[in-house]
C-alpha cells in the first residue's frame, strides 16, 4: 500500500521530521483560505500516486491566494498520467538552496535494509529502489544493530551537507529509519530533503510504501485508503482480518480457505467455462468477524450472481464457519444463492447447521460449480 504525500506528512511530523506547513483540499475556494492562512507563496500538489508529477504539471507555484485558487480549479478538473485530481496539498513554498534525495529499502541481494542518498537531480525512487542504483552512495544497515550515526555522519560529509545540518540531517535519517521499521514499509523516501534559505532542512516530497502483509497491525493507516480509485477499499476490509481480495471481471462469488484452496477452484470454475467474481481468501484462524467481513465483500459486489465457498477445515473448524454465515444472511439484501462444500474438521455440523435455510451444501466441489452454472446459466 501506497500512502499519498499529505498522509505521508502525518507521520513524517510524527517522527520528527520538518516537513513544509501546508494543509490538504479539495475545493478550489478553500485552498485559496488555506494560502491566505499560510500568508505566502505556496506550491500546489496533486496527490496523485505517480512519480514525475512534477513534469506532468501535478506541482505548481501560486504567488497570491487568487492564483491559487485558479491553479487548484484547473488542476482539480485534470488527470495527471491518467489518474484525476481528487485532493490537493497547499504546502508553504520554500526556496531550496540544495536538494537531497534519500531512500531506504530492502537489499534482497545483501539481505539488508539500505539508506541510499544522490543529490544530482530528481530520480524515480521505485526505479532506483528496483534496481539498487550502483550510482548512489549506499549505507548497509544491520538490522540488528540498526542505523549508527557515525554511518550518517560518513555520508553526509561525502555530500558535502554543511557542518551546521549534520545533526539535524543525522537525527532526520535515524527517524526515517525509525519510521521505516515501525510501519513495516517497503520503501521510504524524502524526495527531495531540502536545505532552504533560511537554513531549514525540510522535506518537500515523500514516498512511503508499506508491506501489504503487515497492513493488519497497521491500525492507524485503516482511515487512510488511497482516493482515485486505484483500487478498491474492499481491498482493505480483507486485509484488516488477514484476508486477501483481488477483483475479477466474472459474476460468481468465490470464497475459500487457503492459497492453494482458492486457486485451484478459481482454475477449475476457468477449466468449466465460468467466470470467477474474485479471489477472496480467508486464509487461517478463522473466526466469526473475519467471515462476516467476508460475505459483506461478496453480498456488495453488484456483479456477483452467485456465491461459492469452499471451506476445508484444519484447525479452524466448519461449523464456526456456518455459524457465521447463518449470521450474516439478513444481509444478503440481493438475495444471492449461495452454494458451499465444507470438508475436514466439524464438516457435518456445519452441513447440519445450514440445513433448512438459504446456503446449498453439496458434496463437493464440482456439485457447487454444477449448481453455480444452473444458477447463472452457464452450463456448458
Ligand atoms: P514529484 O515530481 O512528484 O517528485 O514532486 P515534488 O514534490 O518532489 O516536486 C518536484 C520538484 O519541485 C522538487 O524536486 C523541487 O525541486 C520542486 N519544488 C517542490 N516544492 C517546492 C517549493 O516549495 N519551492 C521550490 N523552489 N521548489 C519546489
Ligand atoms: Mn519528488
Amino acid at each position: 500500500m501506497k500512502l499519498h504525500e499529505y498522509q505521508l506528512k502525518l507521520y513524517f511530523k510524527r517522527y520528527g521530521i520538518p516537513v513544509p506547513e501546508g494543509q490538504v483540499t479539495s475545493i478550489a475556494r478553500e485552498a485559496k483560505l488555506i494560502t491566505e492562512e499560510i500568508g505566502g507563496p505556496v506550491v500546489v500538489k496533486a496527490q496523485v500516486l505517480t512519480e514525475g508529477r512534477g513534469e506532468a504539471g501535478g506541482i505548481r507555484l501560486a504567488r497570491t491566494p487568487d492564483e491559487t485558487r485558479l491553479a487548484a480549479a484547473e488542476m482539480l478538473a485534470s488527470k495527471i498520467k491518467g489518474i484525476p485530481v481528487r485532493k490537493l496539498l497547499i504546502d508553504e513554498a520554500v526556496n531550496i538552496e540544495k536538494e537531497y534525495y534519500i531512500l531506504i529499502t530492502f537489499d534482497r541481494a545483501t539481505r539488508r535494509p539500505v539508506l541510499m542518498m544522490y543529490d544530482t537531480g530528481e530520480i524515480f525512487i521505485e526505479a532506483a529502489a528496483s534496481a539498487l542504483y550502483e550510482g548512489l552512495d549506499r549505507v548497509d544497515i544491520d538490522p540488528l544493530i540498526g542505523l549508527r550515526r557515525f554511518q550518517i555522519i560518513d555520508l553526509a560529509s561525502r555530500f558535502d551537507v554543511p557542518e551546521k545540518h549534520i545533526r539535524r540531517f543525522v537525527d532526520i535519517c535515524q527517524n526515517l529509519y525509525k519510521l521505516f521499521c515501525e510501519m513495516d514499509a517497503t520503501l521510504v523516501a524524502l524526495n527531495p530533503l531540502a536545505i532552504t534559505d533560511d537554513d531549514r532542512m525540510l522535506a518537500i516530497d515523500g514516498k512511503i510504501t508499506v508491506d501489504d502483509n503487515a497492513y493488519y497491525r497497521q491500525e492507524m493507516l485503516y482511515d487512510f485508503q488511497p482516493t482515485g480509485a486505484m483500487e478498491p477499499g474492499v481491498i482493505y476490509d480483507a486485509r484488516k482480518y488477514g484476508m486477501y481480495y483481488s477483483k475479477m471481471d466474472g459474476d460468481i462469488g468465490c470464497l475459500m480457505n487457503g492459497g492453494g484452496l482458492a486457486m485451484a477452484c478459481l482454475d477449475y470454475i476457468r477449466i468449466r467455462g465460468g467466470r470467477p467474481a474474485n479471489y477472496l481468501n480467508m486464509s487461517g484462524n478463522v473466526y466469526e468477524e473475519k467471515v462476516i467481513t467476508a460475505m459483506d465483500i461478496l453480498y456488495q459486489d453488484p456483479q456477483i450472481r452467485v456465491i461459492l465457498i469452499d471451506f476445508y477445515g484444519g484447525r479452524s473448524d466448519c461449523s464456526v464457519v456456518a455459524a457465521s454465515i447463518l449470521k450474516t444472511l439478513p444481509r444478503n439484501l440481493n438475495n444471492l444463492p449461495i452454494i458451499a462444500h465444507f470438508c475436514g474438521n466439524k464438516a457435518e455440523e456445519a452441513n447440519a447447521l445450514l440445513a433448512g435455510s438459504a446456503v446449498t451444501t453439496v458434496a463437493d466441489f464440482p456439485e457447487a460449480v454444477d449448481k453455480a452454472f444452473e444458477i447463472t446459466g452457464g452450463l456448458q
